[in-house]
């Protein structure tokens, strides 16, 4: 195995066959790196060893002992395999037992000494010690008498296959490169790489086992900030077209409105105005809860590059959202000259006066004439080509990937005409905290709407008890007679091992058949095809369903104004933001608005969270709620978005190692801005630059 590196194969290892490799690249491992950077997700800690006799029960240990006797039999209750056994040392013996596993009988045998690693407790008065690990008698031990590694893993994959493999891939370590600068390593007190790697893995005790996250967490949260700091910078070297405001265009255009800007719309809008008169791209965030009004604010920007006489470009995640924005700025620019066009999979409309055909269109859109693009990623898959776009703007970004943003710029960016970059607009409805975002989106400027328009409905949402249910179905017939729709949100697609958790295929089932059997009902959730899903959704839209079952996933952005009832089924397994937003779908018309709320697992938290979220008068405050208390992953949108894969092992509540990983790039750019004395850094920039925005 000289030959080998660490971008082998695992088919090189002499006993991994076929069918292990196909099981570990469903965990994503391919190679001997992926396998040594797939980190466990927890340890059992078995390290101590302790005399039988001193067994406590509850208590997590390890036993060094002697089989004296191994037997399987057939429960008489349940159809299950017991195998038992009597192990014992010097101090005593206790009897063990494994269900299910008969095959123990043959490689665990009387006289044979073992490691066994597990919980011992009480059973029927009997003192045992109950699905051990076990392990024969060896100086370095995998699954027993230590701090053991449990890995993300998957069906048929078991855990003492995963630390086998991992350690046939240990030697490998040494062929990993350090790719920090010695002064950061010594100033910020981290552990090498190398030994990082072997202890996050097989730990030698607690204390190293901490040095060895944090490390491998710092070097997440490095990159992520180098990057980011990188983009930033390399944004600022660029050209973009500077445009001038309108000033007396744009106060006309508001007054014409047929309502009052926000103060929070006026703000952002100016921020946005300020950073489109500079000769550098913008890249910058428009955050605002749903219905918070991003689109006229959109419109404002898009005002100016039109008048300036450049071409705008949206891009939206679904049909549905981009007919619904052409129809917005279509009335919204009536008084206007602009030539406008929407682009989707499966349709084409314009404003022009007269009907075009499609090659038209095309050439109308790349000779200029059509001035503002509205589109899906049809936008970058066709052949689309645009004259001088200004400004690109992405709807509810996060659920675009990182790629199709980039392509999108890049298309634009390649035309021998657009010898520069577009002014940049994302716009999402995720309301993430401004410390998170600083760290993720640092490439990004921030524009936040904290404030909604006036008017708005207060939503009734009340906490149901289960024997309500009844009296709720009830109401929504009632509601649905009078012309309104509903939203029935479970927490899952289908049903799974998780007894009592409602999942929305099975629910519909219910609810079409048992509840509502003369209502038309839809369902809606993230394993349908996208046509599937845009299918239902129009459906909804145009009321030929009153009820849509679905899971979280709903369409965002689209506006239902006649749907007046949330439905949301075992709330506690949702965050508080996902709530929020889920709740926001409702209330946008003058008819008043209801969420009922259903709890599966009543408990002190769940109470208090669902108290907040009654009380909440607006997302961020959630927002910051949530990631006290479940974490930034669990940030409605965020683990779609891609942004998280960066971050393997580390979080972004390490607010400490995020800021000394902050202090680390300050100090490599203060050291050569260029980063040439760094080439290793240079690398792992590129590397994970190749599939960033704006490159
Ligand atoms: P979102 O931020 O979710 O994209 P929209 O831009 O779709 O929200 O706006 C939601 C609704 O609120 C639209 O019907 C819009 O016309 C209306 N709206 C926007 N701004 C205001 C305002 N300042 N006052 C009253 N209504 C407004
Ligand atoms: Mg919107």
């Amino acid at each position: 195995m000289k030959e080998e590196n660490l971008n082998s194969p695992l088919s090189v290892f002499k006993r991994v066959g076929p069918t292990i490799v196909k099981r570990f690249r469903k965990l994503g491992v391919k190679t001997i790196k992926d396998l040594l950077f797939y980190y466990p997700f927890r340890y059992d800690d078995f390290s101590k060893i302790v005399p039988i006799s001193q067994l406590k029960a509850g208590e997590t240990a390890t036993i060094k002992g002697q089989i004296i006797l191994i037997a399987n039999r057939r429960s008489p209750v349940k159809k299950m395999i017991i195998t038992e056994a009597i192990v014992s040392d010097q101090s005593g013996s206790i009897k063990v037992v494994w269900f299910n596993q008969p095959f123990l009988t043959k490689i665990l045998k009387p006289g044979m000494k073992v490691y066994l690693a597990g919980q011992a407790d009480y059973y029927l008065g009997t003192f045992q010690l109950t699905n051990p690990s076990y392990e024969k008698f060896k100086p370095k031990t995998l699954h027993t008498a230590r701090l053991v590694p449990v890995y993300p893993s998957t069906e048929n994959l078991t855990q003492k296959q995963i630390r086998w493999l991992i350690k046939l891939a240990l030697p490998f370590v040494r062929k990993i490169e350090e790719w920090l600068p010695k002064e950061i390593i010594k100033n910020f007190n981290l552990l090498p790489l190398k030994q990082s790697i072997l202890q996050i893995h097989f730990p030698k005790n607690k204390k190293i086992l901490q040095k060895a996250i944090e490390r491998l967490k710092f070097d997440e949260l490095f990159l992520l900030q180098l990057k980011n700091h990188y983009l930033k910078k390399k944004l600022k070297s660029q050209r973009a077209p500077a445009i001038k405001f309108k000033e007396k265009e744009t106060k006309d255009f508001v007054e014409s409105l047929n309502f009052k800007l926000t103060n929070a719309q006026r703000k952002t809008a100016w921020e946005i105005i300020k950073d489109l008169e500079k000769n550098h791209p913008m890249n910058r965030l428009l955050e605002g809860d749903v219905g918070s009004g991003k689109t006229i604010v959109a419109a404002i920007a898009i005002l100016n590059i039109l008048l300036n006489n450049y071409q705008a470009i949206v891009m939206t995640p679904t049909e549905i959202l981009a007919e619904q924005h052409f129809k917005t700025f279509t009335k919204l620019f009536k008084n206007f000259p602009f030539k406008i066009a929407l682009l989707t999979r499966t349709k084409k409309t314009t404003n022009f006066k007269k009907k075009i055909k499609k090659q038209e269109l095309l050439k109308k859109i790349s000779s200029g004439e059509v001035n503002l693009i509205l589109g899906t990623h049809t936008l970058i898959q066709e052949k689309v080509e645009f004259k001088n776009p200004a400004l690109v703007i992405v709807d509810e970004q996060h659920r675009f990937g990182v790629e199709q943003r980039a392509k999108l710029i890049k298309k634009i960016k390649e035309k021998p005409k657009g010898n520069y970059s577009p002014h940049f607009l994302s716009m999402t409805a995720t309301p993430i905290p401004r410390s998170l975002a600083l760290t993720l989106y640092g490439d990004l400027d921030l524009s936040i709407i904290d404030e909604m328009p006036p008017g708005r409905k207060e939503i009734i949402t009340k906490i149901v008890a289960p024997h309500q249910r009844k009296d709720i179905y009830e109401f929504i017939k009632k509601e649905i007679k009078n012309g309104r729709q509903a939203f029935v949100v479970c927490p899952l697609i289908d049903p799974s091992d998780k007894l009592g958790v409602k999942a929305a295929t099975t629910e519909y089932e219910k609810l079409s058949k048992e509840v509502f059997p003369d209502i038309p009902l839809g369902i809606l959730h993230g394993k349908l095809k996208p046509e599937e899903k845009e299918k239902t959704m129009r459906e909804f839209l145009e009321k030929k369903i009153k009820i849509l079952v679905s899971t979280s996933v709903i369409e965002v952005g689209i506006d239902i104004p006649n749907a007046s009832i949330m439905m949301i089924e075992g709330a506690e397994r949702f965050g508080l933001a996902q709530l929020y937003q889920l709740r926001g779908r409702v209330g946008r018309s003058p008819h008043q608005a209801y969420c009922f709320i259903f709890i599966e697992r009543e408990s002190e938290k769940t109470r208090k969270r669902l108290e907040a979220l009654i009380k909440a008068k607006n997302g961020f405050e959630l927002a910051e709620k949530d990631l006290e208390i479940r974490g930034p992953g669990e940030i409605y949108g965020l683990k779609q978005s891609g942004f998280l894969n960066e971050l393997k092992i580390a979080r972004l509540t390490d607010f400490n190692l995020i800021k000394k990983a902050k202090e680390a790039v300050k100090y490599i750019f203060s050291q050569d801005n260029e980063l040439n004395s760094f080439p290793l850094i240079q690398e792992k920039i590129k590397e994970i630059s190749e599939n960033i925005h704006l490159e």
